[in-house]
This record gives structure tokens, sequence and C-alpha cells, in this order.
């Protein structure tokens, strides 16, 4: 499914179209792609919120499938091998960010399907060294959200500073609030979700939520930390206003709408921090593939053919999907 040119989702912009299989870089390897789960990042990509990087381009970063060929120089993998494809596709290990283990924030960096061919397509390159080897626990499709949703939603859960037992808010309860509430559970959180839509209220309470509640509505307490995942700068400064004194709020998105004019006081004084979640690192991602296989986390997934990408990221874009879609392949 090939985007020419970046448009809005409901004029169906993604075309189905016949690409020569990629040929794998040295140190790649070729995926032959089971199944691709969508992400708000991916509407961002084709509707233009972010800035085109290529085009036309094959959107997707969530693939998960099976080694089916190897670059030159490439032996971590062998053909026949379950991986999975993630957002950050390359640094360059050599800028002062990558240098200081801080390879999230490289000078250089590359995005499956953004700057380079992604998932949704029957094969997929990427770099052998930021592929990951998928625990045998998860099928391809649940699998397939873990790989940005949950490992994102991971980093996040971190930078939200929120300890085990602590009180957690989660604003928007998609792809990765579903996934990241689990964690959290498992770390014997308290978890309060604020979400408009009632199945997605409905879902938080089932995966252990002890309230769910409109984005309106007050939270029962404050909380020590919190994470937004809507892409809305308006929600800042309520969930500033929620947080306990010493309190963290990390912003999960890529992009966000401007975040209003804020009052010193209720908002940011009393050590309250704000903080930002740039990408990942591959031990973000590792550790995310680890625990989730732990717990394990069950990621709820429903599958369409690759065929119907325009519809299913149309009710993405509509907050009508719960959990996660995931486009299959075969
Ligand atoms: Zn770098
Ligand atoms: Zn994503």
């Amino acid at each position: 499914m090939l985007l020419r040119a970046q448009a809005p989702i409901a004029g169906s912009p993604l075309e189905a179209a016949e690409v020569d299989a990629p040929i794998p870089e040295p140190g790649e390897v070729r995926v032959r792609v089971r199944c691709c789960a969508t992400c708000r990042t991916d509407l961002h990509v084709i509707e233009g919120d972010l800035p085109p990087r290529r085009l036309p381009i094959v959107p997707g970063h969530q693939v998960v499938g099976t080694v089916e060929a190897l670059g030159p120089d490439a032996r971590r993998f062998t053909p026949g091998d379950r991986v999975g494809i993630a957002w950050l596709r390359s640094t360059c290990g050599t800028c002062a960010f990558c240098a200081a283990g801080r390879e999230n924030l490289c000078e250089r960096s590359a995005y499956t399907g953004w700057t380079a061919d992604g998932g949704y397509a029957e094969y997929c390159c990427v770099p052998e060294a930021f592929a990951y080897a998928i625990p045998p626990g998860f099928d391809d499709a649940e699998a397939a959200p873990l790989l940005c949703a949950g490992i994102i939603g991971y980093r996040a859960l971190r930078r939200s500073h929120v300890q085990p037992g602590g009180r957690l808010a989660l604003y928007g309860f998609g792809s990765s609030a579903h996934i990241t509430l689990q964690i959290a559970r498992h770390w014997g959180c308290r978890v309060y979700v604020s979400t408009r839509d009632p199945a997605h209220q409905r879902l938080a309470r089932d995966l252990g939520a002890a309230w769910a509640g409109g984005s309106t509505e007050p939270l029962p307490e404050r909380v020590d930390g919190a994470i937004i995942f809507a892409p809305a700068g308006e929600l800042v400064p309520p969930a500033l206003r929620n947080l306990e004194k010493g309190g963290t709020l990390a912003l999960a998105g890529i992009h966000m709408s401007d975040v209003p004019a804020m009052a010193y006081e209720p908002h940011l004084f009393w050590e309250k921090t704000l903080q930002s979640v740039t990408a990942n690192t591959r031990t973000d991602g590792e550790a995310l593939l680890a625990e989730a296989a732990a717990i394990p986390v069950k990621p709820r997934v429903t599958r369409y053919p690759l065929a119907e990408a325009n519809r299913v990221l149309q009710a993405l874009a509509g907050d009508r999907v719960t959990g996660t879609a995931v486009l299959m392949l075969g």
C-alpha cells in the first residue's frame, strides 16, 4: 500500500501497487511480512503532520515477519527466524547522543515507514542491528503492536517516574495506552484512564483501571505520574493540575496540537515535571519485549486484510478502534 502524496486519510490516499521486492543492503535482512499493526504516527506521515521524508513511501512501522534473505555481511539472523521491525530504523552510532547511549536523540536517525519503506507490503528490509527477535509466547498479530505502541508506552511509563504501587493517569486510550495499562497494573499501580469514548472506557476497566471517565470529568484523586497519549495539547494544563506535588507528566506522541498558555502556580510550581518522549532506544525495545513476555501482556487486536488499510486508518482517525488494528498479509 503506497503513499504517493500526503493527503487526508478520508480520501483513501494509500494505493495498492506492485513494486519490486526490496534488495537488502549490506547488514540488512529482507523480511517476509506476516502483519503490520497500525499506529497514529502512520496517520501523521500520511496526512502531513510530519513533513515528508521520502515519497512515494510504504508506511507501517510495527512489522512482524520472517527473515527471508540476508544482505552482504548480515549474520545475526538465519532465514526463517521470526523478527519484528520498529519505528527506529537506524542511527549514526557516532554523534554525541549515540555515544551517550541516547540514540533516540541521534542527529542522523532514520525511521521505518517515513524515511524508508515500511511494513504495509509483502516485504520490508531492515538493518539487522535494528530488528528484534520476537518472544515465542505471542502470535504474530499480538506481537505487532508491541513494536511501537508497546515500546513507546513503556518508555513513557518510565519517563513518568511512577513507582510500583503509585498512582498513574492515562489520557487517551488507544493501542499504546491499553498495553501500558497492563504493565502499570503488573507494577501494582492504581491507574485512572481519561478518554471520551465509552468503548475505550470499558476496555480500560476490563484491563484493571481503578477508574475510567470522560476527558472533562475530574480524576478521583491526584496522581504521581501521568501520560498523555492523545495528540491534544489542550489536555496538558488539566493533566499538570491533576499531578501530585513532584509529579511528572509524560507526553507520548510524536505530534501534538499547540499547548495552551498556562499559569505557573497550579500547573508547574511544586516541582512538577513536563516531559516529552522522543522515539526509543533499542534497549527500550528489548526491555519492553522481555517484560511483556514475562507478565504476559495481552494486546487486544483486530485483524484486517492489508487491502483495507485506508478504511482501518480512517477508523483510527475517528477513534473507532478499540485496542489495536493489525493489517494481515496473506
Ligand atoms: Zn547518532
Ligand atoms: Zn508508532
